[in-house]
Order: C-alpha cells, then structure tokens, then sequence
C-alpha cells in the first residue's frame, strides 16, 4: 500500500436502500440508475448488490453493453435514449429499452432495420425543460410510435424538476394527467424524490438513484434520516502529518485558517485530485480516530488539514473518515456548497476502491 487514501463500497448497504425503495413503493416495479458508473460507485462492482431489482437505467451503450456481458438478461433502460441513428443496431442485438424524447429519433426508429421491436419510453417534458416532448403531442405520439414495426413494449416517461419540494410535483403531475387522459398507458415518473415523498407519483415503474447510494435527493441528509437509508461510499484516509501551530500561525494554500492559540492539526493524504472537494471552508465535518472535527485551511490537490483539538490522541497513521456513515457526505456536500451526486460521481480515478 503507499498512499491510505480509499474508497469502499458497502453492498450490504446498497441491498438494504433497494428494500427501502420496494417498502416506499410497493407495486411499482424498479429501474435502478447506475449511471455516471452508478454515481462513481462502480458499475462492474456494484450491479450484483441491485441483482433483485426489475431493470437498470443508464446513459452509456458502453455500460448497457458491459451489463449484458456480465450476464445481466433483465431489463436494460437508456434515459436519454441512442445519440445518433448508428446505435440502434446496437440496441437491437443487445435488446436495450430506448428513450425516444425527439421527433429525429422518432423518424430513426421508425427507419431502422431491426431483428425484433425495441421497447420505447417516450418521454413528455413536463417542466424540466430539457427532454421530451410537449405533453400535448402525447396522444398523437403514442399512437404514431403504436403504428411502427420497430415498436414493442411502450411505456409513457416523464422525469420532475422539483420533486424535493413537497408541493413540487403537482403542476408536473396535472400537466401529465391531463396530456393522457384516456390513454391506457404504463408511467415512469419518479426519481429518488418522487419515490419516498410522492406516492401519487409511483406508477408502473420507479426510478430512484441517490437513494440506493445513501445520499438525499434534497442535499440534506435530515430529509433521509429516517428512511432507514445507509450510507453506500466511505472515503477514508490516514493522518501523514502533524503540526502544532502557535497563535497567528496560518495553514495551507493562501494562508486562509489562522491559529487563535496553541493548536494541533492533522494533515490528511486526501485533496481535491481524489474528489475531495476544493470549496470546502474551514471547520467541514470529518471523522478522525472516531470523533468529530472539522477541517481547516484551503483543501490541497494531494492534502488536506484537520483541526485535532477534540482528539488529542491522535497522529500518524491515526484512521481519519471524509464521507461515509457517521460522515453525512450530504453534510460534506453542503457545507462546500454542492450535493452528495457531485461528489459520489467526483470520486478520483486514482483513489483505489474495495468492495465489503
Ligand atoms: C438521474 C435520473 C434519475 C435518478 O435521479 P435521482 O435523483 O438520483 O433519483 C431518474 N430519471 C432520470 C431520467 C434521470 O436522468
């Protein structure tokens, strides 16, 4: 081993939040999303931790195709679908669900030599803004898409802007609602906010991600604390340093923490280069030798500083916890001003990761 820095993800953990998510929503069926390599987990690692769920969702040909050579035969869901024409081979020999959010793929799908028919989400913009179609074409669209030989299951998608606040559905919701009426339709709606805050909202498939990892879809770990969610990624590292500052000392890269008295600080091999986040401030919550402190001074590229006031004991080689479970990287997260998604997906190349 040379540098302490690792990252560690916990399956037992990630099999726990899956029931979490089929308690919330009973009767939906689950695409679980391991996109960003399942939100920097590790896709080839963690995928037998959600080998009970109904269908993966993901962004990457590449990583639906790796999913099937590792023997995965369920469903296999592209969100946003094939970026130009030339996949849909692809998709037909690897028999991947394709979204169809826009008229080129409607037409691309529709001229397509296939061996059998893909099934189709077709995704209504219900205010996000990004994909999708204008709810009101939905009816026209689905029969359309109905009519083609390329066709197969078809299932009516959506996905919410606002899903974490609590009335933050509802303009979505009607928008959706209204755009079917009468259309016998299955629904895919709900992110990780949806499928724990809005029940209206679960239809025939859910669609959760930060909360299989253990991380709040609202950036506050309180809004999760209950769910009996558990923390997915630990990031650990050791203390390689210690300083004792005097008062008026100052500590790192601009000189930004000053020692008030007398004081001793850990320097952690952990920096930004290993997704440790640069904006943290002074006093961002991490775990040494098992108590609570907080950094100090500008986070480094390779290190960073821990004020090692409320441990005493500790020094070289003493164990140190960036994220994980008494860690909130929500709280990490928030304190340098992102969301535990940023920093899951951020999780460096270099940093090596176990499995337990
Ligand atoms: C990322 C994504 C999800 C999952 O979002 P979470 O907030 O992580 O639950 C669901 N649906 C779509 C279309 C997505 O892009």
């Amino acid at each position: 081993m040379s540098r302490p820095v690792l990252a560690s993800v916990d399956l037992h953990a990630l099999r726990q939040n899956l029931q979490v998510v089929r308690r919330a929503a009973p009767g939906s069926r689950v695409w679980s999303v391991v996109k960003a390599n399942a939100y920097g987990h590790g896709l080839d690692r963690v995928w037998r931790g959600l080998e009970t769920t109904d269908g993966f969702a993901m962004l990457n040909l590449e990583e639906a195709i790796l999913l099937r050579e590792r023997g995965w035969k369920g469903p296999i869901l592209l969100l946003e679908g094939f970026f130009h024409a030339d996949e849909l081979p692809l998709f037909d020999k690897y028999r991947l669900t394709t979204t169809v959010h826009s008229n080129w793929q409607l037409k691309a799908l529709q001229d397509a030599q296939l061996h059998a028919p893909l099934d189709v989400y077709l995704k209504i913009n219900s205010g996000m803004n990004r994909l999708g179609f204008l709810p009101e074409r939905a009816q026209t669209l689905w029969q359309q898409l109905r009519g083609l030989k390329n066709v197969g299951d078809m299932t009516l998608m959506s996905h919410f802007a606002e899903a974490e606040k609590p009335d933050g559905i509802e303009r979505a919701m009607t928008q959706i609602l209204q755009a079917t009426e009468g259309l016998a339709c299955s629904r895919s709606l709900a992110n990780s906010a949806a499928t724990l805050w809005h029940p209206q909202s679960h239809g025939d498939w859910v669609r959760p991600g930060i909360i299989l990892y253990g991380a709040s879809p609202s950036g506050q770990w309180q809004d999760i604390a209950t769910a009996g969610l558990k923390p997915v990624m630990t990031l650990s590292s050791e203390i390689i340093g210690v300083q004792t500052l005097k008062a008026g000392d100052r500590v790192g890269y601009g000189g930004r923490y000053t020692a008030r008295g007398e004081q001793r600080i850990g320097i952690v091999a952990t920096g930004y280069a290993d997704g440790y986040p640069r904006h943290a401030p002074d006093g961002t919550p991490v775990l040494v030798d098992g108590v609570r402190t907080g950094t100090v001074g500008t986070v480094s590229m390779d290190m960073l500083a821990v004020d090692l006031t409320p441990c005493p004991q500790a020094g070289i080689g003493t164990p140190v916890e960036l994220w994980g479970r008494e860690i909130k990287i929500d709280d990490v997260a928030a304190a340098a001003g992102t969301v535990g998604y940023e920093l899951m997906c951020a999780l460096a190349p270099r940093v090596p990761v176990v499995t337990v």
